[in-house]
Protein backbone atom coordinates (compact mmCIF):
# COMPACT_ATOMS: atom_id res chain seq x y z
CA UNK A 1 0.00 0.00 0.00
CA UNK A 2 1.07 3.47 -0.78
CA UNK A 3 2.83 5.48 2.12
CA UNK A 4 0.21 8.01 3.55
CA UNK A 5 0.70 11.46 2.20
CA UNK A 6 1.23 14.92 4.60
CA UNK A 7 -2.07 15.63 2.74
CA UNK A 8 -3.83 12.79 3.98
CA UNK A 9 -2.83 13.48 7.44
CA UNK A 10 -4.09 16.84 7.32
CA UNK A 11 -7.29 15.84 6.14
CA UNK A 12 -7.69 13.63 8.80
CA UNK A 13 -6.72 16.47 11.15
CA UNK A 14 -3.81 14.03 12.45
CA UNK A 15 -1.37 17.41 11.40
CA UNK A 16 -2.81 20.99 11.98
CA UNK A 17 -2.92 23.37 8.46
CA UNK A 18 -4.62 27.05 8.12
CA UNK A 19 -7.91 25.59 7.12
CA UNK A 20 -9.62 28.31 4.83
CA UNK A 21 -12.33 26.45 3.55
CA UNK A 22 -13.86 22.75 4.19
CA UNK A 23 -17.15 20.99 2.86
CA UNK A 24 -17.79 17.34 1.37
CA UNK A 25 -16.07 17.40 -1.49
CA UNK A 26 -12.75 19.63 -0.49
CA UNK A 27 -10.46 20.50 2.12
CA UNK A 28 -8.75 24.12 0.97
CA UNK A 29 -5.73 25.28 3.19
CA UNK A 30 -2.72 27.89 3.32
CA UNK A 31 0.67 26.51 2.29
CA UNK A 32 3.47 26.46 4.05
CA UNK A 33 5.77 27.80 1.92
CA UNK A 34 3.74 31.03 0.30
CA UNK A 35 4.81 31.71 -2.94
CA UNK A 36 2.37 34.81 -3.58
CA UNK A 37 0.29 36.35 -1.07
CA UNK A 38 -2.33 34.53 -1.36
CA UNK A 39 -1.18 30.79 -1.98
CA UNK A 40 -3.96 28.06 -0.93
CA UNK A 41 -3.97 25.01 -1.61
CA UNK A 42 -7.39 22.65 -2.70
CA UNK A 43 -7.23 18.86 -2.53
CA UNK A 44 -10.33 16.80 -3.28
CA UNK A 45 -11.40 14.41 -0.63
CA UNK A 46 -11.45 11.63 -2.62
CA UNK A 47 -7.85 10.70 -2.92
CA UNK A 48 -6.05 11.11 -6.41
CA UNK A 49 -2.25 10.45 -7.13
CA UNK A 50 -1.86 13.47 -9.50
CA UNK A 51 -3.63 15.59 -12.24
CA UNK A 52 -3.20 12.71 -14.86
CA UNK A 53 -4.99 10.12 -12.00
CA UNK A 54 -7.81 12.50 -11.96
CA UNK A 55 -8.39 12.91 -15.29
CA UNK A 56 -9.34 9.07 -15.09
CA UNK A 57 -12.49 9.80 -12.77
CA UNK A 58 -16.10 10.24 -13.92
CA UNK A 59 -16.25 13.60 -15.30
CA UNK A 60 -18.81 14.53 -12.91
CA UNK A 61 -16.15 13.92 -10.28
CA UNK A 62 -13.50 16.21 -11.31
CA UNK A 63 -16.62 19.00 -12.07
CA UNK A 64 -17.42 18.54 -8.77
CA UNK A 65 -13.33 19.43 -7.83
CA UNK A 66 -12.96 22.32 -10.17
CA UNK A 67 -16.07 23.64 -9.34
CA UNK A 68 -15.04 23.93 -5.53
CA UNK A 69 -11.51 25.49 -6.75
CA UNK A 70 -13.23 28.51 -8.44
CA UNK A 71 -15.30 28.45 -5.04
CA UNK A 72 -12.65 28.99 -2.70
CA UNK A 73 -11.05 31.78 -4.71
CA UNK A 74 -14.46 33.55 -4.70
CA UNK A 75 -14.27 33.18 -0.85
CA UNK A 76 -10.49 34.69 -0.73
CA UNK A 77 -11.74 37.60 -2.96
CA UNK A 78 -9.70 36.90 -5.60
CA UNK A 79 -12.49 37.23 -8.68
CA UNK A 80 -11.80 41.18 -8.89
CA UNK A 81 -8.04 40.71 -9.73
CA UNK A 82 -7.61 37.65 -10.66
CA UNK A 83 -5.39 34.63 -9.89
CA UNK A 84 -3.64 31.50 -10.74
CA UNK A 85 -4.51 27.69 -10.47
CA UNK A 86 -1.93 25.44 -11.25
CA UNK A 87 -1.52 21.77 -10.53
CA UNK A 88 1.87 20.23 -10.74
CA UNK A 89 1.66 16.80 -11.82
CA UNK A 90 4.62 14.40 -11.64
CA UNK A 91 8.75 14.67 -11.51
CA UNK A 92 9.10 16.61 -14.53
CA UNK A 93 6.23 18.93 -13.30
CA UNK A 94 7.66 19.80 -9.94
CA UNK A 95 5.62 17.63 -7.51
CA UNK A 96 6.60 16.93 -4.31
CA UNK A 97 3.29 15.28 -2.34
CA UNK A 98 1.66 12.47 -4.06
CA UNK A 99 -2.26 13.58 -3.63
CA UNK A 100 -3.59 15.84 -6.00
CA UNK A 101 -3.66 19.69 -4.84
CA UNK A 102 -4.44 23.04 -6.90
CA UNK A 103 -2.38 25.91 -5.91
CA UNK A 104 -4.51 28.98 -5.79
CA UNK A 105 -2.24 32.01 -6.38
CA UNK A 106 -3.17 35.39 -6.21
CA UNK A 107 -3.30 38.73 -4.12
CA UNK A 108 -0.06 40.48 -6.51
CA UNK A 109 0.45 40.50 -10.35
CA UNK A 110 2.48 37.13 -10.73
CA UNK A 111 5.05 36.38 -13.58
CA UNK A 112 4.07 34.42 -16.60
CA UNK A 113 7.31 32.16 -16.31
CA UNK A 114 6.49 28.51 -17.06
CA UNK A 115 9.86 26.77 -15.56
P1 LIG B 1 3.79 20.46 -5.11
O1 LIG B 1 5.23 20.85 -5.27
O2 LIG B 1 3.63 19.00 -4.81
O3 LIG B 1 2.93 20.92 -6.25
O4 LIG B 1 3.26 21.30 -3.88
C1 LIG B 1 3.27 20.84 -2.58
C2 LIG B 1 3.02 22.05 -1.71
O5 LIG B 1 2.68 21.59 -0.43
C3 LIG B 1 4.24 22.95 -1.58
O6 LIG B 1 3.93 24.25 -2.05
C4 LIG B 1 4.53 22.93 -0.08
O7 LIG B 1 4.94 24.19 0.41
C5 LIG B 1 3.22 22.49 0.52
N1 LIG B 1 3.34 21.74 1.76
C6 LIG B 1 4.19 20.69 1.99
N2 LIG B 1 4.01 20.22 3.25
C7 LIG B 1 3.04 20.99 3.80
C8 LIG B 1 2.42 20.98 5.10
O8 LIG B 1 2.72 20.18 5.99
N3 LIG B 1 1.46 21.92 5.32
C9 LIG B 1 1.07 22.82 4.35
N4 LIG B 1 0.12 23.69 4.69
N5 LIG B 1 1.65 22.85 3.14
C10 LIG B 1 2.60 21.95 2.87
Amino acid sequence: MAQETIFEKILKKEISAAVVYEDDHVLAFKDIHPQAPVHVLVIPKTKAKNFSEMSRWAPNDTGEFVNRIGIVAEKLGLERQGYRVVFNCGEYGGQTVDYIHAHILGGKPLNISMA
